[in-house]
């Protein structure tokens, strides 16, 4: 198998990735917290996710992935006492519009999505051996981490905790990398009406880092290869996740390499659903994006690098797909064509080194679109020039199905002719875009009629179109 390198995080170096558990490799991703719909931001990361899923597919390992689903933290519980309901029912909507999400922006199925509120025992058993080993302490009716008793603490986020405030402690799921303190493990029920479990610690409810630790125990029993989440993770969500795991089962190794996707930015800020800077999925498809488009968007930049999200980007992320696919088109054209007898099977394609190696470097995306893009010129150039055999159009298109195994943007159906509906739709665009008086849009779509072969015509009934 290739040689393939990793940033990790603990190190903060480029890393020869050679998993733990070979056969099938371990990744665990932190998911969505379920209290309102997914946006943009968090799609980067689980499309992130997505890329390094088909990249191990591409290098030859079988993955065994999970991401978890967070139904219980205080966003969750405090808005669905607001709207009267359960936890469960809360959750409920929002579980299945994260699925749809994903299911739209074509992210393969993962092996597990477990629920956080499905391994409360697995939880209590951390919490007894951390207890086993004096890391826990009791005050004012929560269990909290003793975070000075565990010698690694900082050694993911590389904080400085010798000036740390021993003994003080926070209660909330999220605080500031500046203000290290113990961090509540367990917390029994203080109000009326909030969601707790009967267990051998006392009736309560976890704090949002165990929920990690223990569903990575559930699913696999000890650790994982890989540990992924967005930036902000890293501390102190992560820093958390290594003091239970570590300081539970010292004997086990719980994470061997740790990537941190980098954040989704509206004019150079963090989107945020707290900021109110932020786009759903559903947003953007109403105003009339293509999720492919979007897919590709968020595919396009390096994982390790801010992505500034803008409609212009938008836009150049179309253009890239249609060059793509539109050279794909030519493709399969020509392969419809009389006397073309195409390949089925032994189709070998040794360019796609080229493009395995540049994913094996840290998932350079870029250095893997520059190759796309020079395969889609030389092939077009190809084609430009005429005859092509029937053997050379089947390498052609094994190799654009392969790049499309990582992309996952293009479509491989031959349509005869561009459907009456997606004229329409080109059309209503148009007709947007020059009463928003974006005339550079309008242009584009009128030349995209054209290559069509689409005449317009103004009639007493309004705009009309035929085919020339
Ligand atoms: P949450 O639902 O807030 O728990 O976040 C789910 C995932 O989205 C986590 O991995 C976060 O790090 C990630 N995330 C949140 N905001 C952004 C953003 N603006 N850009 C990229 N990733 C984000
Ligand atoms: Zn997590």
């Amino acid at each position: 198998m290739r040689e393939v390198r990793f940033h990790n995080s603990l190190t903060g170096n480029k890393e020869v990735f050679s998993p733990e558990f070979s056969d099938r490799v371990r990744v665990y991703s932190c998911g969505p917290t379920v209290y309102n719909f997914a946006h943009l931001g968090n799609l980067r990361a689980f499309l992130f996710v997505d890329l390094l899923r088909r990249s191990l597919i591409a290098f030859g390992y079988k993955p065994d992935m999970t991401m978890n689903i967070t139904d219980i933290d205080d966003k969750i519980i405090r808005e669905s006492i607001a709207s009267g309901k359960s936890i469960q029912e809360f959750t409920k909507p929002w579980i299945q519009s994260f699925q749809e999400d994903l299911a739209s922006l074509n992210i393969q199925k993962l092996e597990h999505y477990p629920r956080a509120t499905d391994s409360i025992p697995a939880m209590v058993e951390i919490i007894k051996h951390l207890k086993s080993r004096d890391l826990v302490y009791e005050k004012d009716g929560s269990l909290y981490y003793s975070i000075s008793k565990f010698k690694g603490y900082g050694k993911l986020s590389k904080i400085d905790v010798s000036g740390m405030k021993t003994g003080t402690r926070y209660d909330t799921d999220e605080y500031e990398k500046d203000d290290v303190r113990d961090f509540v493990l367990w917390k029994f029920p203080k109000q009326e009406g909030e969601p707790s479990w009967e267990t051998d610690i006392g009736s309560g409810r976890p704090g949002w880092h165990l929920e990690c630790s223990a569903m990575i125990r559930d699913v696999y029993g000890s650790g994982v290869d890989i540990h992924t989440g967005g930036v902000d993770l890293t501390f102190p969500h992560h820093e958390n996740e290594i003091a239970q795991s570590e300081g539970a089962y010292p004997n086990e190794s719980f994470v061997k390499y740790w990537l941190h996707s980098e954040h989704l930015l509206v004019n150079g800020e963090k989107m945020a659903k707290s900021k109110g800077n932020f786009f759903t999925l559903r947003d953007l498809v109403k105003e009339g994006a293509d999720v492919r488009h979007i897919r590709f968007l968020l595919l396009a930049a390096h994982y390790r690098s801010k992505l500034n999200f803008t409609k212009e980007r938008l836009e150049e992320a179309e253009q890239s797909v249609s060059r793509i696919q539109n050279c794909v088109n030519r493709l399969l054209e020509e392969s419809s064509k009389p006397g073309i007898i195409l390949e089925n099977s032994n189709i070998q394609t040794p360019e796609w080194d080229g493009f395995l190696d540049s994913l094996a470097d840290d998932l350079n995306i870029s250095k893997f679109l520059a190759l796309v893009f020079e395969t889609v010129k030389e092939t077009n150039h190809v084609l430009d020039g005429g005859s092509i055999s029937g053997p050379e159009l089947s390498k052609k298109l094994e190799l654009f199905r392969k790049i499309d195994s990582i992309l996952g943007v293009l479509s491989f159906e031959w349509k005869q002719e561009t459907l009456d509906s997606e004229i329409d739709e080109i059309v209503r665009q148009r007709q947007e875009a020059r009463k928003n008086k974006d005339f550079a849009k309008a242009d584009r779509l009128r030349d995209k009629l054209n290559e069509l072969g689409i005449i317009l015509e103004d009639t007493k009934e309004g705009l009309r179109w035929k085919r020339k």
